[in-house]
């Protein structure tokens, strides 16, 4: 599980998140939406570690994220593919094994199946480069993936796919998470995305990004938090 509270990011004078408070609970699918340039990947990257907020706090499976120890449990898929050129495709998706000390061999066979669940199997060997946009971010989907995460922050993990991959990828994903009981908190602009994926929806306000409204899915129509939800959501 993860949960963010009162929340402050400054980039030098700009002001990206301001008391910004959520939480995403064990095996609960959050979908993060918000206007272009509202700190959603800034959010990711604190969540996940590699960027520090101002002041708040950040819980990891309920330990203060300072003491939560086990980062090889939380898959981060960027909002760029971040694949390495001068690796294969297969040897980009086992990177996040490498971490864990897995065995080369096993490493192979779990990188490709992971490509074989992404739909990219035949590119195992080929170089990231010779890729196209959306299999390239099929090849990131499979390099998250792979390391079976705990939590998983993806950002933007299926806009550059046509409708079918998509919807094939959804179901990737609803699968895993209902086997791993993953805590999942994704960021997409596809409202319509949100609301067949996720359990919860999280908008974040144009700037200062503030938490402005959860919305509970699936429903016909999403139907908007009052504020006393909220205070529950983020107590
Ligand atoms: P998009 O939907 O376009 O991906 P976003 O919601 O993910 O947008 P962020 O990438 O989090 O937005 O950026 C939020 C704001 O913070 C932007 O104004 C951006 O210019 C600024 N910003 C992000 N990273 C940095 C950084 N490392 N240094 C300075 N400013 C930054
Ligand atoms: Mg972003």
């Amino acid at each position: 599980a993860v949960r963010v509270r009162h929340l402050n990011k400054h980039f030098g004078d700009l002001e990206v998140l301001r008391d910004i408070s959520f939480g995403v609970g064990r095996g609960e699918i959050v979908a993060l939406l918000g206007a272009s340039g509202c700190g959603k990947s800034t959010l990711l990257n604190i969540v996940s570690g590699l960027e520090s907020a101002d002041n708040g706090d950040l819980e990891i499976n309920g330990q203060p994220a300072a003491r939560f120890r086990d980062w090889r449990k939380l898959g981060y898929l960027f909002q760029e593919d971040r694949l390495l050129p001068w690796r294969t495709v297969r040897e980009n998706v086992a990177l996040g094994l490498e971490a864990q000390n897995v065995p080369r061999a096993e490493r192979q066979r779990r990188a490709m199946a992971a490509l074989e669940m992404v739909g990219l199997a035949g590119f195992a060997q080929a170089w990231p480069h010779q890729l196209s946009g959306g299999m390239r971010s099929r090849a990131a989907l499979a390099r998250s993936l792979v390391i079976e995460p705990d939590i998983l922050l993806m950002d933007e993990p299926f806009s550059k796919l046509d409708p079918q991959t998509r919807t094939q990828m959804h179901e990737e994903l609803l699968r895993i998470q209902a086997m791993k009981n993953a805590t999942i908190l994704f960021v997409t602009h596809d409202v319509e995305e949100a609301v067949v994926l996720a359990d919860r929806i999280v908008l974040l306000e144009p700037r200062p990004g503030r938490v402005r409204e959860i919305a509970k899915v699936p429903l016909a129509r999403p139907r908007l938090a009052t504020d006393r939800d909220v205070a529950e959501q983020t107590r």
